[in-house]
C-alpha cells in the first residue's frame, strides 16, 4: 500500500481502440506489472534462457486472461506517479464494463479517453463520454492513440482532435477541463517519456498528465453506507455481513441499521483483510458481525447505515436518465431492472416526466409519450420490492444506477430526489 493520495481512474473509449494496450503500458512503464504475471514470466523465462521483461509478453497475458473471460481483479490494476496512486476502476474488455462504469463511475473523478488517431470518433467513443458526463467524471485526458499508424501526423492528430473537441461540446463537457495527447500506446510515445516523433507537440505526457491531476475530494461528512455484498456464517462468530464503506465510517461499538431489512444491531467487530480492526471508511472491504442479527435477517442489496440516519428506503423515486439503447420506444409501465450498488430489482416507469435536449441539458417536452435511444430524460420509478437510493446530490454512491433489460444495460441514471 502506498501513502499517496489515491485516485481512481476509469480508461474509455470505443473497442479496439487501445485501452487495454495504454493500461499494460500503464503499468508496464511504472513497474507495476501483476505479481502473478511476473510469476509466470519468470518460470518461463527460466526454461527459455531470456531475462529483461517484454512488454509484449504482459500485453499477451492480460490479453489471454480476458479471453479467458477471467475478471481480473480490479484491485490488481494499479500503479504510481510521483504524487498520487492510482487504480484503474474497471477493466477494458470486460465484459460488463458499461455496467461497471455505471455502478462504479461515482468511484471515478477522471477518466483517460481512448480515441484511435486511424479511427476517430465512434460510437462508443460517444457513449462513453455521456455516460462520463452524466456520471460525474470531472476530467478528461483525451490520448489519441495508435499515433504510429498515422505517421505522427500533426494534421491527423488535429483532426482527431477537432472531432473529439465537438462531441464534448455536443455533451457539454468544458473542453478546458480536457487536455489532449498524441501517443502511442503500444510503442510508448509520449505515455510515460517525451517522443521525439511528436516533435511538433509541447504538451504533457499521460503520466505527467494523470500526476498533474487536481487532488481527489476530500471525503464527505456523509453517514455511514455500506451495500452489503454477501452474508456468510462464521463458526464462533456468527453472522458476517461482507461489503465496501462507500461513505461514512463504520466502527465496533455503533448501533447500525440494515434498510430495506429494517433491523439493527450493535456492531460487535469489525474485519479487514482478516485482521480485526476498530474502523473502517470510505473504500474499505470490511466483514463484520453484528450482535443478535441471523442470517436470514439481511441480504444482499440491503445497505448498512447509523440507527439514527438509516438508508431511505423508496417508495418511488425521480431520475434523470439517459438512453442508450433500446429497440423500440419506452413508455410509462415499462418494467426493466435496476442494478444499484448491490442491489438488483425491477422498476416500473411510473411517468415519463420530462425529455431534456441532450444538448443543452434544458426541458425540451412536458410529459413525454415516449423516449427511445439517445435521449435524455427524467423519470419518476417504483421499485417493485423495497430498495434504497438516494439523492445522487446528497450521497452520490447511492445516487447512480443502471437499467438493464435483455441482457443489456439500456440506460444510466441519477437519482433526483426519493419519494419514501
Ligand atoms: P481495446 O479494445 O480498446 O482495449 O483495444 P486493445 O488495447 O485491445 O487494442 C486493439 C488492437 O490495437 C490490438 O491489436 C493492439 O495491439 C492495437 N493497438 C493498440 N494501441 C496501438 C498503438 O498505439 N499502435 C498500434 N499500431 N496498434 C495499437
Amino acid at each position: 500500500m502506498s501513502d499517496k493520495p489515491h485516485q481512481n481512474l476509469a480508461i474509455i473509449g470505443h473497442v479496439d481502440h487501445g485501452k487495454s494496450t495504454l493500461v499494460g503500458r500503464l503499468l508496464f512503464e511504472t513497474g507495476s506489472v501483476p505479481e502473478h504475471i511476473i510469476e509466470q514470466y519468470r518460470d518461463e523465462a527460466e526454461s527459455k534462457g531470456k531475462s529483461g521483461f517484454e512488454f509484449a509478453y504482459v500485453m499477451d497475458n492480460l490479453a489471454e486472461e480476458r479471453e479467458r473471460g477471467v475478471t481480473i481483479d480490479i484491485a490488481h490494476q494499479r500503479f504510481d506517479t510521483e504524487k498520487y496512486y492510482f487504480t484503474i476502476v474497471d477493466t477494458p474488455g470486460h465484459r460488463d464494463f458499461v455496467k461497471n462504469m455505471i455502478t462504479g463511475a461515482s468511484q471515478a473523478d477522471h477518466a483517460v479517453l481512448v480515441v484511435a488517431a486511424d479511427d476517430g470518433v465512434a460510437p462508443q467513443t460517444r457513449e462513453h463520454v455521456f455516460l462520463a458526463r452524466t456520471l460525474g467524471i470531472e476530467t478528461l485526458i483525451v490520448a489519441v492513440n495508435k499515433m504510429d499508424v498515422v505517421d505522427y501526423s500533426e494534421d491527423a492528430y488535429e483532426e482527431v482532435k477537432e472531432e473529439v473537441r465537438t462531441l464534448l461540446e455536443q455533451v457539454r463537457f468544458g473542453t478546458d477541463d480536457a487536455s489532449f495527447i498524441p501517443i502511442s500506446a503500444f510503442e510508448g510515445d509520449n505515455v510515460a517519456e517525451k517522443s521525439e516523433n511528436t516533435s511538433w507537440f509541447d504538451g504533457p505526457t499521460i503520466l505527467e498528465s494523470l500526476n498533474g491531476l487536481p487532488e481527489p475530494s476530500p471525503p464527505t461528512d456523509a453517514p455511514l453506507r455500506l451495500p452489503i455484498q454477501d452474508v456468510y456464517t462464521i463458526s464462533g462468530i456468527g453472522t458476517v455481513p461482507v461489503g465496501r464503506v462507500e461513505t461514512g465510517m463504520l466502527r465496533t461499538g455503533d448501533s447500525v441499521s440494515f434498510q430495506p431489512s429494517d433491523v439493527s444491531g450493535e456492531v460487535k467487530t469489525v474485519e479487514m483483510h482478516h485482521e480485526e480492526v476498530e474502523e473502517a471508511g470510505p473504500g474499505d472491504n470490511v466483514g463484520f458481525n453484528v450482535r443478535g442479527i441471523g442470517k436470514n435477517d439481511i441480504r444482499r442489496g440491503d445497505v448498512a447505515g447509523p440507527a439514527e440516519e438509516p438508508p431511505t428506503v423508496a417508495e418511488t423515486f425521480q431520475a434523470q436518465i439517459v438512453v442508450m439503447q433500446h429497440p423500440s420506444v419506452i413508455t410509462a409501465g415499462y418494467t426493466p431492472v435496476i442494478h444499484a450498488h448491490t442491489a438488483q430489482v425491477a422498476c416500473t416507469f411510473e411517468s415519463l416526466d420530462k425529455k431534456l435536449d441532450p444538448k443543452s441539458g434544458e426541458v425540451a417536452e412536458e410529459n413525454p409519450d415516449f423516449v427511445k435511444a439517445g435521449d435524455a430524460a427524467v423519470v419518476t420509478l417504483r421499485p417493485q420490492k423495497p430498495l434504497v437510493v438516494e439523492p445522487s446530490s446528497e450521497i452520490a454512491e447511492l445516487g447512480s444506477f443502471a437499467i438493464r433489460d435483455m441482457g443489456q444495460t439500456i440506460a444510466a441514471g441519477k437519482v433526483l430526489s426519493v419519494n419514501e
